[in-house]
C-alpha cells in the first residue's frame, strides 16, 4: 500500500515510516524543520528497502494551501494513497488559566486543525478509489489532563472528527480510526514531561514501563492492513495498562 505520514522525521512518526517501510509499503511522509533526519531516513529507505518507494516533503501543517500542495504532489508521484497517518504534533505544558491566544491557536492549529486539513485534501481521491484508512495520533490526554488544556483539547477533537469521517464515507471504503498511546519514549517526552512526571507514570503503568515509538507503529500498519478492514470509528489504547493521569 501506499502510506502518507505527517511528522515523519522523528519519534512515532519516524517509527510508522521504518515500519511501514519493513513490510514493503511506499512511504511520503513529511517534515516541518528536521530537514536533516527527514534525509537521514531517506538515505536508510534506500538501503534497507530498496523496492520501496520513499519520499519526504518538507510541511507545516498549520497551512492548508501547503497541505494540498503536498497531497497533490504525493498523489502524483505515487498515482495514490491508501493510508493517511496524521502524526505530526506539538504539546505545551500550561495551565487553562495560563494559556495565551497565541499558544492555543498554535496547538489547536497543528494538533486539529492540521489533521482536519490533512484528511480533507486526500478524501477527494480516496472516494474516486472507493478505499481509504485514516489513522489519528491522538493521546491518553484526550480524556483532560491536569496542566495541558489546549493539548488535550486538541486530542479530544481529533476523536470527533475521526468518528464523522468514519460515519461520513464508511460505506464508501473508507475507514477511519484514532491510536491514543501513553508515555511513549521520544522527543516530546523527554523535552515536555517532567521527570516528576514520568516517574509517576513508571510507578503507575501496570507494565512499569514507557513505549517505544514501534509499538505505536506496528498498531499502525495493523490497523492498515486487511485483518482491520471491519474496525471502523474507534480509540485504540496503548498504554501499557494506565488509561489515565491526573
Ligand atoms: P515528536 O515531538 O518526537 O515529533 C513530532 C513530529 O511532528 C516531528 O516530525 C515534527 O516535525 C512534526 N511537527 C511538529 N509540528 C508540525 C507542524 N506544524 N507541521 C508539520 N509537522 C510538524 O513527537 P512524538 O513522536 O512523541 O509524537 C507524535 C504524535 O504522537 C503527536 O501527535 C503526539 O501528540 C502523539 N503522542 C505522543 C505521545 C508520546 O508519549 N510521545 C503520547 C501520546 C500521543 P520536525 O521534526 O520537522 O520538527
Amino acid at each position: 500500500m501506499r502510506f502518507f505520514v505527517t511528522g515523519g522525521s522523528r519519534g512515532i512518526g519516524a517509527a510508522i515510516v521504518e515500519q511501514a517501510l519493513s513490510e514493503g509499503h511506499d512511504v511520503a511522509f513529511t517534515y516541518r524543520e528536521s530537514a536533516d533526519r527527514a534525509q537521514a531516513i531517506l538515505a536508510d529507505a534506500a538501503r534497507t528497502a530498496p523496492l520501496c518507494r520513499c519520499r519526504a516533503d518538507a510541511l507545516d501543517v498549520r497551512d492548508s494551501a501547503a497541505v494540498d500542495r503536498v497531497t497533490d504532489a504525493v498523489i502524483e508521484a505515487f498515482g495514490g494513497v491508501e493510508v493517511v497517518v496524521v502524526n505530526a504534533g506539538i504539546t505545551l505544558n500550561r495551565l487553562a488559566a495560563t494559556t495565551s491566544d497565541e499558544e492555543w491557536r498554535a496547538v489547536i492549529e497543528t494538533n486539529l486543525s492540521g489533521a482536519f486539513y490533512v484528511c480533507r485534501s486526500f478524501l477527494p481521491a480516496m472516494l474516486a478509489e472507493k478505499f481509504g484508512r485514516f489513522i489519528l495520533l491522538s493521546s491518553i490526554s484526550h480524556r483532560g489532563v491536569s496542566g495541558q488544556a489546549a493539548y488535550a483539547a486538541s486530542k479530544a477533537g481529533l476523536l470527533g472528527l475521526s468518528a464523522t469521517f468514519a460515519k461520513e464515507y464508511g460505506r464508501r471504503g473508507i475507514t477511519s480510526n484514532v491510536i491514543s498511546p501513553g508515555l511513549i519514549a521520544t522527543d516530546m517526552t523527554q523535552d515536555a514531561t517532567s521527570e516528576a512526571s514520568r516517574t509517576w507514570w513508571m510507578e503507575h503503568c501496570p507494565v512499569g514501563r514507557s513505549g517505544a515509538p514501534a509499538d505505536v507503529a506496528r498498531l499502525v500498519t495493523f490497523l492498515a492492513s486487511d485483518a482491520a478492514s471491519f474496525i471502523n470509528g474507534q480509540v485504540i489504547e496503548i498504554n501499557g495498562g494506565l488509561d489515565w493521569v491526573p
